[in-house]
């Protein structure tokens, strides 16, 4: 069995205390290749480096959308710079990420006053202005990655989180020029399918063997070979038996063993379709 991890976040403090364990610990559990994905351009570097200095890890570097905000002006170019090492595989995790906007996360105690005693709310305006802004932020960071992408001949791993059809609007506007993984992918077989049918993939993570997640493992189960790749996310999202715990990369076994379970089949057959479609979308070779 030859599994590999396709979305890690090794450079997080997380692992500070016994990253070179955790390594062996995926080696141990036949997960003998991890892809390390940057987040901001420190991270993005500190990928490179991982990458580096351990056989079978790879890496992306770029901006998640989350932190748009914070990229700075010479974010792009730090990028592109990092682009020249041959570890790194694609640009990611970049897209879109509504979950938490402004107007969500900031108290407003003023609101009901207001509400109350005015017939248009003045707060509603400014919170509107405020997640405009937001979404425009990330959707900046979002093509000029895009565009580095194309001007690169890389692919993306794309983070989608309750923005889908601006993430799709934006990324038909490169339609044929870059391929995406939807990372994390939680939607239903319909939505999976629309992706694939644009060229793009998905990848299943520990949520897929969660209790609650049957229109996930639904997905799973029917999604063709080819179609899908399988991740770890960690230090997020560690799968059954260890849910709410420190994921780690040997816990991409319990996700490929429950897709294959899902799909009555064994693990070596989805380690080698799921292997076979990672080398042909990162284009790397053992
Ligand atoms: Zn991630």
């Amino acid at each position: 069995v030859h599994l590999i991890d396709t979305h890690a976040h090794l450079d997080y403090s997380d692992f500070d205390a016994d990253r070179d364990l955790i390594l062996r610990r995926a080696r141990d559990a036949e997960v003998a290749e991890i892809i390390t994905i940057g987040t901001r351009v420190d991270s993005s570097a500190a990928a490179v480096k991982l990458a580096s200095a351990h056989p079978g890890v790879w890496c992306t570097v770029g901006v998640h959308p989350s932190e748009a905000g914070e990229a700075g002006a010479g974010y792009l170019d730090e990028i592109r710079k990092l682009c020249s090492v041959k570890r790194v595989v694609a640009i990611g995790e970049i897209g879109l990420d509504y979950h938490r906007l402004p107007s969500q996360i900031k108290p407003d105690p003023l609101r009901e006053t207001f509400a109350a005693t005015v017939s248009q709310d003045p707060l509603e305006l400014r919170n509107q202005i405020e997640d405009d802004a937001y979404k425009n932020a990330q959707a900046l960071v979002f093509r000029e990655q895009l565009d580095l992408a194309v001007e690169l001949g890389l692919n993306i791993v794309v983070h989608q989180r309750d923005a889908w059809e601006d993430t799709l609007s934006i990324l038909d506007e490169y339609r044929g020029q870059v391929r995406g993984v939807f990372h994390c992918f939680g939607g239903a077989v319909d939505q999976a399918r629309e992706l694939v049918a644009l060229g793009h993939l998905i990848s299943f993570t520990g949520i897929v063997t969660f209790k609650n997640a049957k229109q996930v493992q639904e997905t799973a189960r029917l999604m063709e070979p080819g179609t899908f790749m399988v991740e770890t996310d960690c230090p997020y999202l560690a799968p059954h038996p260890h849910r709410g715990q420190r994921c780690e990369p040997s816990h991409t076994r319990l996700v490929a063993e429950k897709i294959a379970e899902l799909r009555g089949t064994t693990v070596q057959r989805i380690a080698e379709q799921t292997t076979a479609t990672a080398r042909e979308f990162f284009r790397f070779n053992p």
